[in-house]
Protein backbone atom coordinates (compact mmCIF):
# COMPACT_ATOMS: atom_id res chain seq x y z
CA UNK A 1 0.00 0.00 0.00
CA UNK A 2 1.40 3.71 -1.34
CA UNK A 3 0.71 6.08 1.53
CA UNK A 4 1.45 9.72 0.75
CA UNK A 5 2.48 11.89 4.02
CA UNK A 6 1.14 15.21 4.12
CA UNK A 7 2.12 17.39 7.32
CA UNK A 8 0.98 20.39 8.61
CA UNK A 9 -0.75 21.80 11.46
CA UNK A 10 -4.33 22.36 9.54
CA UNK A 11 -5.40 24.72 12.05
CA UNK A 12 -7.55 24.39 10.22
CA UNK A 13 -7.62 22.17 7.15
CA UNK A 14 -8.55 23.72 4.00
CA UNK A 15 -9.78 23.37 0.53
CA UNK A 16 -6.14 24.02 -0.41
CA UNK A 17 -5.04 21.31 1.67
CA UNK A 18 -7.95 18.66 0.16
CA UNK A 19 -7.77 19.94 -3.33
CA UNK A 20 -3.78 19.37 -2.94
CA UNK A 21 -3.92 16.18 -1.36
CA UNK A 22 -6.68 14.70 -3.83
CA UNK A 23 -4.72 15.66 -6.85
CA UNK A 24 -1.78 14.25 -6.25
CA UNK A 25 -3.16 10.78 -4.74
CA UNK A 26 -4.52 10.70 -8.33
CA UNK A 27 -1.22 11.66 -10.11
CA UNK A 28 1.33 10.09 -8.10
CA UNK A 29 -0.94 6.96 -7.82
CA UNK A 30 -0.76 6.78 -4.15
CA UNK A 31 -3.29 4.18 -2.30
CA UNK A 32 -3.87 6.88 0.33
CA UNK A 33 -2.71 10.20 1.54
CA UNK A 34 -2.61 10.86 5.04
CA UNK A 35 -3.01 14.14 6.81
CA UNK A 36 -0.42 14.10 10.01
CA UNK A 37 -1.36 16.51 12.24
CA UNK A 38 1.55 17.91 13.90
CA UNK A 39 1.05 18.27 18.06
CA UNK A 40 1.39 21.55 20.10
CA UNK A 41 4.24 22.05 21.25
CA UNK A 42 4.10 22.49 25.17
CA UNK A 43 6.85 24.78 25.25
CA UNK A 44 5.87 27.27 22.37
CA UNK A 45 2.19 26.98 22.70
CA UNK A 46 0.32 29.89 20.21
CA UNK A 47 -2.79 30.94 21.38
CA UNK A 48 -4.54 30.57 18.09
CA UNK A 49 -3.28 27.16 17.64
CA UNK A 50 -6.31 24.80 18.99
CA UNK A 51 -5.64 21.66 20.65
CA UNK A 52 -4.48 18.48 18.23
CA UNK A 53 -7.41 16.78 19.25
CA UNK A 54 -9.73 19.37 17.80
CA UNK A 55 -7.49 19.72 14.67
CA UNK A 56 -7.12 15.94 14.02
CA UNK A 57 -11.15 15.88 14.37
CA UNK A 58 -11.47 18.94 11.88
CA UNK A 59 -9.78 16.99 9.18
CA UNK A 60 -11.54 13.82 9.94
CA UNK A 61 -15.40 16.36 9.20
CA UNK A 62 -13.23 17.99 6.39
CA UNK A 63 -12.24 14.61 4.52
CA UNK A 64 -15.90 12.71 5.16
CA UNK A 65 -16.26 9.89 2.84
CA UNK A 66 -13.47 10.15 0.85
CA UNK A 67 -11.73 7.22 2.02
CA UNK A 68 -8.24 7.77 -0.27
CA UNK A 69 -7.49 10.32 2.36
CA UNK A 70 -7.47 9.90 6.36
CA UNK A 71 -6.00 11.88 9.37
CA UNK A 72 -3.13 10.78 11.43
CA UNK A 73 -2.10 11.21 14.82
CA UNK A 74 1.35 9.47 14.80
CA UNK A 75 3.28 12.65 16.04
CA UNK A 76 0.40 12.76 19.13
CA UNK A 77 2.81 9.76 20.62
CA UNK A 78 6.53 11.13 19.66
CA UNK A 79 8.49 13.33 21.66
CA UNK A 80 7.95 16.97 20.78
CA UNK A 81 8.83 18.47 18.79
CA UNK A 82 8.82 15.65 16.41
CA UNK A 83 11.21 15.28 13.50
CA UNK A 84 10.16 13.73 10.25
CA UNK A 85 12.64 11.03 10.30
CA UNK A 86 11.31 9.82 13.41
CA UNK A 87 8.00 9.76 12.68
CA UNK A 88 8.57 7.54 9.75
CA UNK A 89 10.68 5.68 11.90
CA UNK A 90 7.64 5.19 14.29
CA UNK A 91 5.39 4.61 11.06
CA UNK A 92 7.36 1.91 9.72
CA UNK A 93 7.35 0.21 13.02
CA UNK A 94 3.48 0.16 13.04
CA UNK A 95 3.13 -0.13 9.18
CA UNK A 96 6.04 -2.52 7.65
CA UNK A 97 4.25 -3.54 4.72
CA UNK A 98 3.15 0.57 3.80
CA UNK A 99 5.48 2.41 1.62
CA UNK A 100 5.42 6.08 2.70
CA UNK A 101 6.14 8.76 0.84
CA UNK A 102 6.18 12.19 1.20
CA UNK A 103 4.29 15.35 -0.04
CA UNK A 104 5.95 18.65 -0.06
CA UNK A 105 5.58 22.66 -0.91
CA UNK A 106 8.69 23.77 -3.35
CA UNK A 107 8.84 26.44 -0.53
CA UNK A 108 9.97 23.36 1.83
CA UNK A 109 11.98 21.39 -0.36
CA UNK A 110 14.77 24.35 0.56
CA UNK A 111 14.66 23.78 3.57
CA UNK A 112 15.08 19.85 3.53
CA UNK A 113 18.81 20.19 4.28
CA UNK A 114 18.15 21.33 7.76
CA UNK A 115 16.10 18.37 8.60
CA UNK A 116 17.48 15.96 11.08
CA UNK A 117 18.96 12.84 8.75
CA UNK A 118 17.18 14.31 5.58
CA UNK A 119 19.68 12.19 3.77
CA UNK A 120 17.85 8.81 5.00
CA UNK A 121 14.62 10.43 4.68
CA UNK A 122 15.79 11.30 0.73
CA UNK A 123 17.06 8.00 0.57
CA UNK A 124 14.28 5.74 1.64
CA UNK A 125 11.42 7.92 0.81
CA UNK A 126 9.72 9.46 -2.16
CA UNK A 127 8.82 13.23 -2.16
CA UNK A 128 6.11 14.66 -4.26
CA UNK A 129 6.78 18.20 -4.57
CA UNK A 130 4.36 20.52 -6.01
CA UNK A 131 4.81 23.97 -7.04
CA UNK A 132 4.28 26.95 -4.54
CA UNK A 133 5.18 30.08 -6.34
CA UNK A 134 6.40 33.61 -4.85
CA UNK A 135 6.60 31.87 -1.93
CA UNK A 136 10.90 32.01 -2.05
CA UNK A 137 12.10 35.28 -0.66
CA UNK A 138 14.67 36.24 -0.04
CA UNK A 139 18.52 38.49 -0.73
CA UNK A 140 19.70 37.58 -4.00
CA UNK A 141 22.49 35.97 -2.28
CA UNK A 142 20.56 33.50 -0.91
CA UNK A 143 17.91 33.07 -3.11
CA UNK A 144 21.09 32.31 -5.37
CA UNK A 145 22.28 29.75 -3.29
CA UNK A 146 19.13 28.34 -2.61
CA UNK A 147 18.43 27.99 -6.28
CA UNK A 148 21.84 25.81 -6.66
CA UNK A 149 20.52 23.77 -3.77
CA UNK A 150 16.90 23.15 -5.06
CA UNK A 151 18.71 22.39 -8.36
CA UNK A 152 20.86 19.60 -6.54
CA UNK A 153 17.60 18.19 -5.18
CA UNK A 154 15.45 18.19 -8.02
CA UNK A 155 17.57 15.78 -9.83
CA UNK A 156 18.20 13.78 -7.10
CA UNK A 157 16.02 10.42 -8.55
CA UNK A 158 13.79 9.91 -5.11
CA UNK A 159 12.23 13.52 -5.76
CA UNK A 160 9.51 14.06 -8.03
CA UNK A 161 7.58 16.83 -9.39
CA UNK A 162 3.86 17.34 -9.03
CA UNK A 163 1.48 19.33 -10.54
CA UNK A 164 -1.49 20.47 -8.41
CA UNK A 165 -4.09 23.41 -8.61
CA UNK A 166 -3.05 26.30 -6.35
CA UNK A 167 -5.23 28.05 -3.78
CA UNK A 168 -3.82 31.61 -2.68
CA UNK A 169 -5.69 30.64 0.63
CA UNK A 170 -4.19 29.75 4.13
CA UNK A 171 -5.26 29.15 7.39
CA UNK A 172 -4.19 32.36 8.83
CA UNK A 173 -6.91 33.52 6.31
CA UNK A 174 -9.74 31.70 7.58
CA UNK A 175 -8.73 32.40 11.07
CA UNK A 176 -8.84 35.82 10.51
CA UNK A 177 -12.01 36.40 8.84
CA UNK A 178 -13.74 33.73 11.70
CA UNK A 179 -12.49 36.73 13.43
CA UNK A 180 -13.86 39.38 11.50
CA UNK A 181 -17.33 37.20 11.57
CA UNK A 182 -16.58 36.94 8.17
CA UNK A 183 -18.16 33.91 6.23
CA UNK A 184 -16.03 30.84 5.40
CA UNK A 185 -18.26 29.33 2.66
CA UNK A 186 -16.72 27.20 0.18
CA UNK A 187 -13.15 27.60 1.99
CA UNK A 188 -13.52 24.86 3.94
CA UNK A 189 -16.15 21.37 3.23
CA UNK A 190 -19.91 22.24 4.34
CA UNK A 191 -19.42 19.69 7.39
CA UNK A 192 -16.22 21.14 8.71
CA UNK A 193 -17.89 24.77 8.46
CA UNK A 194 -20.91 23.63 10.30
CA UNK A 195 -18.75 22.06 13.06
CA UNK A 196 -16.42 25.23 13.28
CA UNK A 197 -19.27 27.28 13.69
CA UNK A 198 -21.06 25.10 16.28
CA UNK A 199 -17.64 24.75 18.50
CA UNK A 200 -16.56 28.62 18.49
CA UNK A 201 -13.42 27.71 17.09
CA UNK A 202 -11.05 30.91 16.62
CA UNK A 203 -14.10 33.55 16.86
CA UNK A 204 -13.18 36.26 19.36
P1 LIG B 1 -1.07 28.83 8.42
O1 LIG B 1 -1.71 29.91 7.60
O2 LIG B 1 -1.67 28.65 9.78
O3 LIG B 1 0.44 28.93 8.46
P2 LIG B 1 -1.42 26.85 6.24
O4 LIG B 1 -2.72 27.04 5.57
O5 LIG B 1 -0.18 27.28 5.50
O6 LIG B 1 -1.43 27.43 7.73
P3 LIG B 1 -0.44 24.30 7.26
O7 LIG B 1 -1.25 23.43 8.13
O8 LIG B 1 0.77 24.92 7.81
O9 LIG B 1 -1.46 25.32 6.60
O10 LIG B 1 -0.13 23.57 5.90
C1 LIG B 1 0.39 22.31 5.76
C2 LIG B 1 1.15 22.30 4.46
O11 LIG B 1 0.29 22.70 3.39
C3 LIG B 1 2.32 23.27 4.46
O12 LIG B 1 3.42 22.61 3.90
C4 LIG B 1 1.86 24.40 3.58
O13 LIG B 1 2.97 24.96 2.87
C5 LIG B 1 0.88 23.72 2.63
N1 LIG B 1 -0.19 24.62 2.20
C6 LIG B 1 -1.01 25.33 2.96
N2 LIG B 1 -1.90 26.02 2.22
C7 LIG B 1 -1.64 25.73 0.94
C8 LIG B 1 -2.21 26.13 -0.32
N3 LIG B 1 -3.24 26.97 -0.41
N4 LIG B 1 -1.67 25.63 -1.42
C9 LIG B 1 -0.63 24.79 -1.35
N5 LIG B 1 -0.04 24.36 -0.20
C10 LIG B 1 -0.54 24.82 0.92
Amino acid sequence: MKIGLFFGSFNPIHIGHLILANTIAESAKLDKVWFVVSPQNPFKKKETLLHEFDRYDMVQKAIFDNTRLAACDAEFHLPKPSYTIDTLTYLHEKYPKYEFSILMGSDNLVNLKNWKNYEKVLEYHQIHVYPRPNKNVGTSATVNAENTLLDELYKHPNVHTTNAPLLEISATYLRERIQNQQSIRYLVPEMLEEYIKRKKFYSK
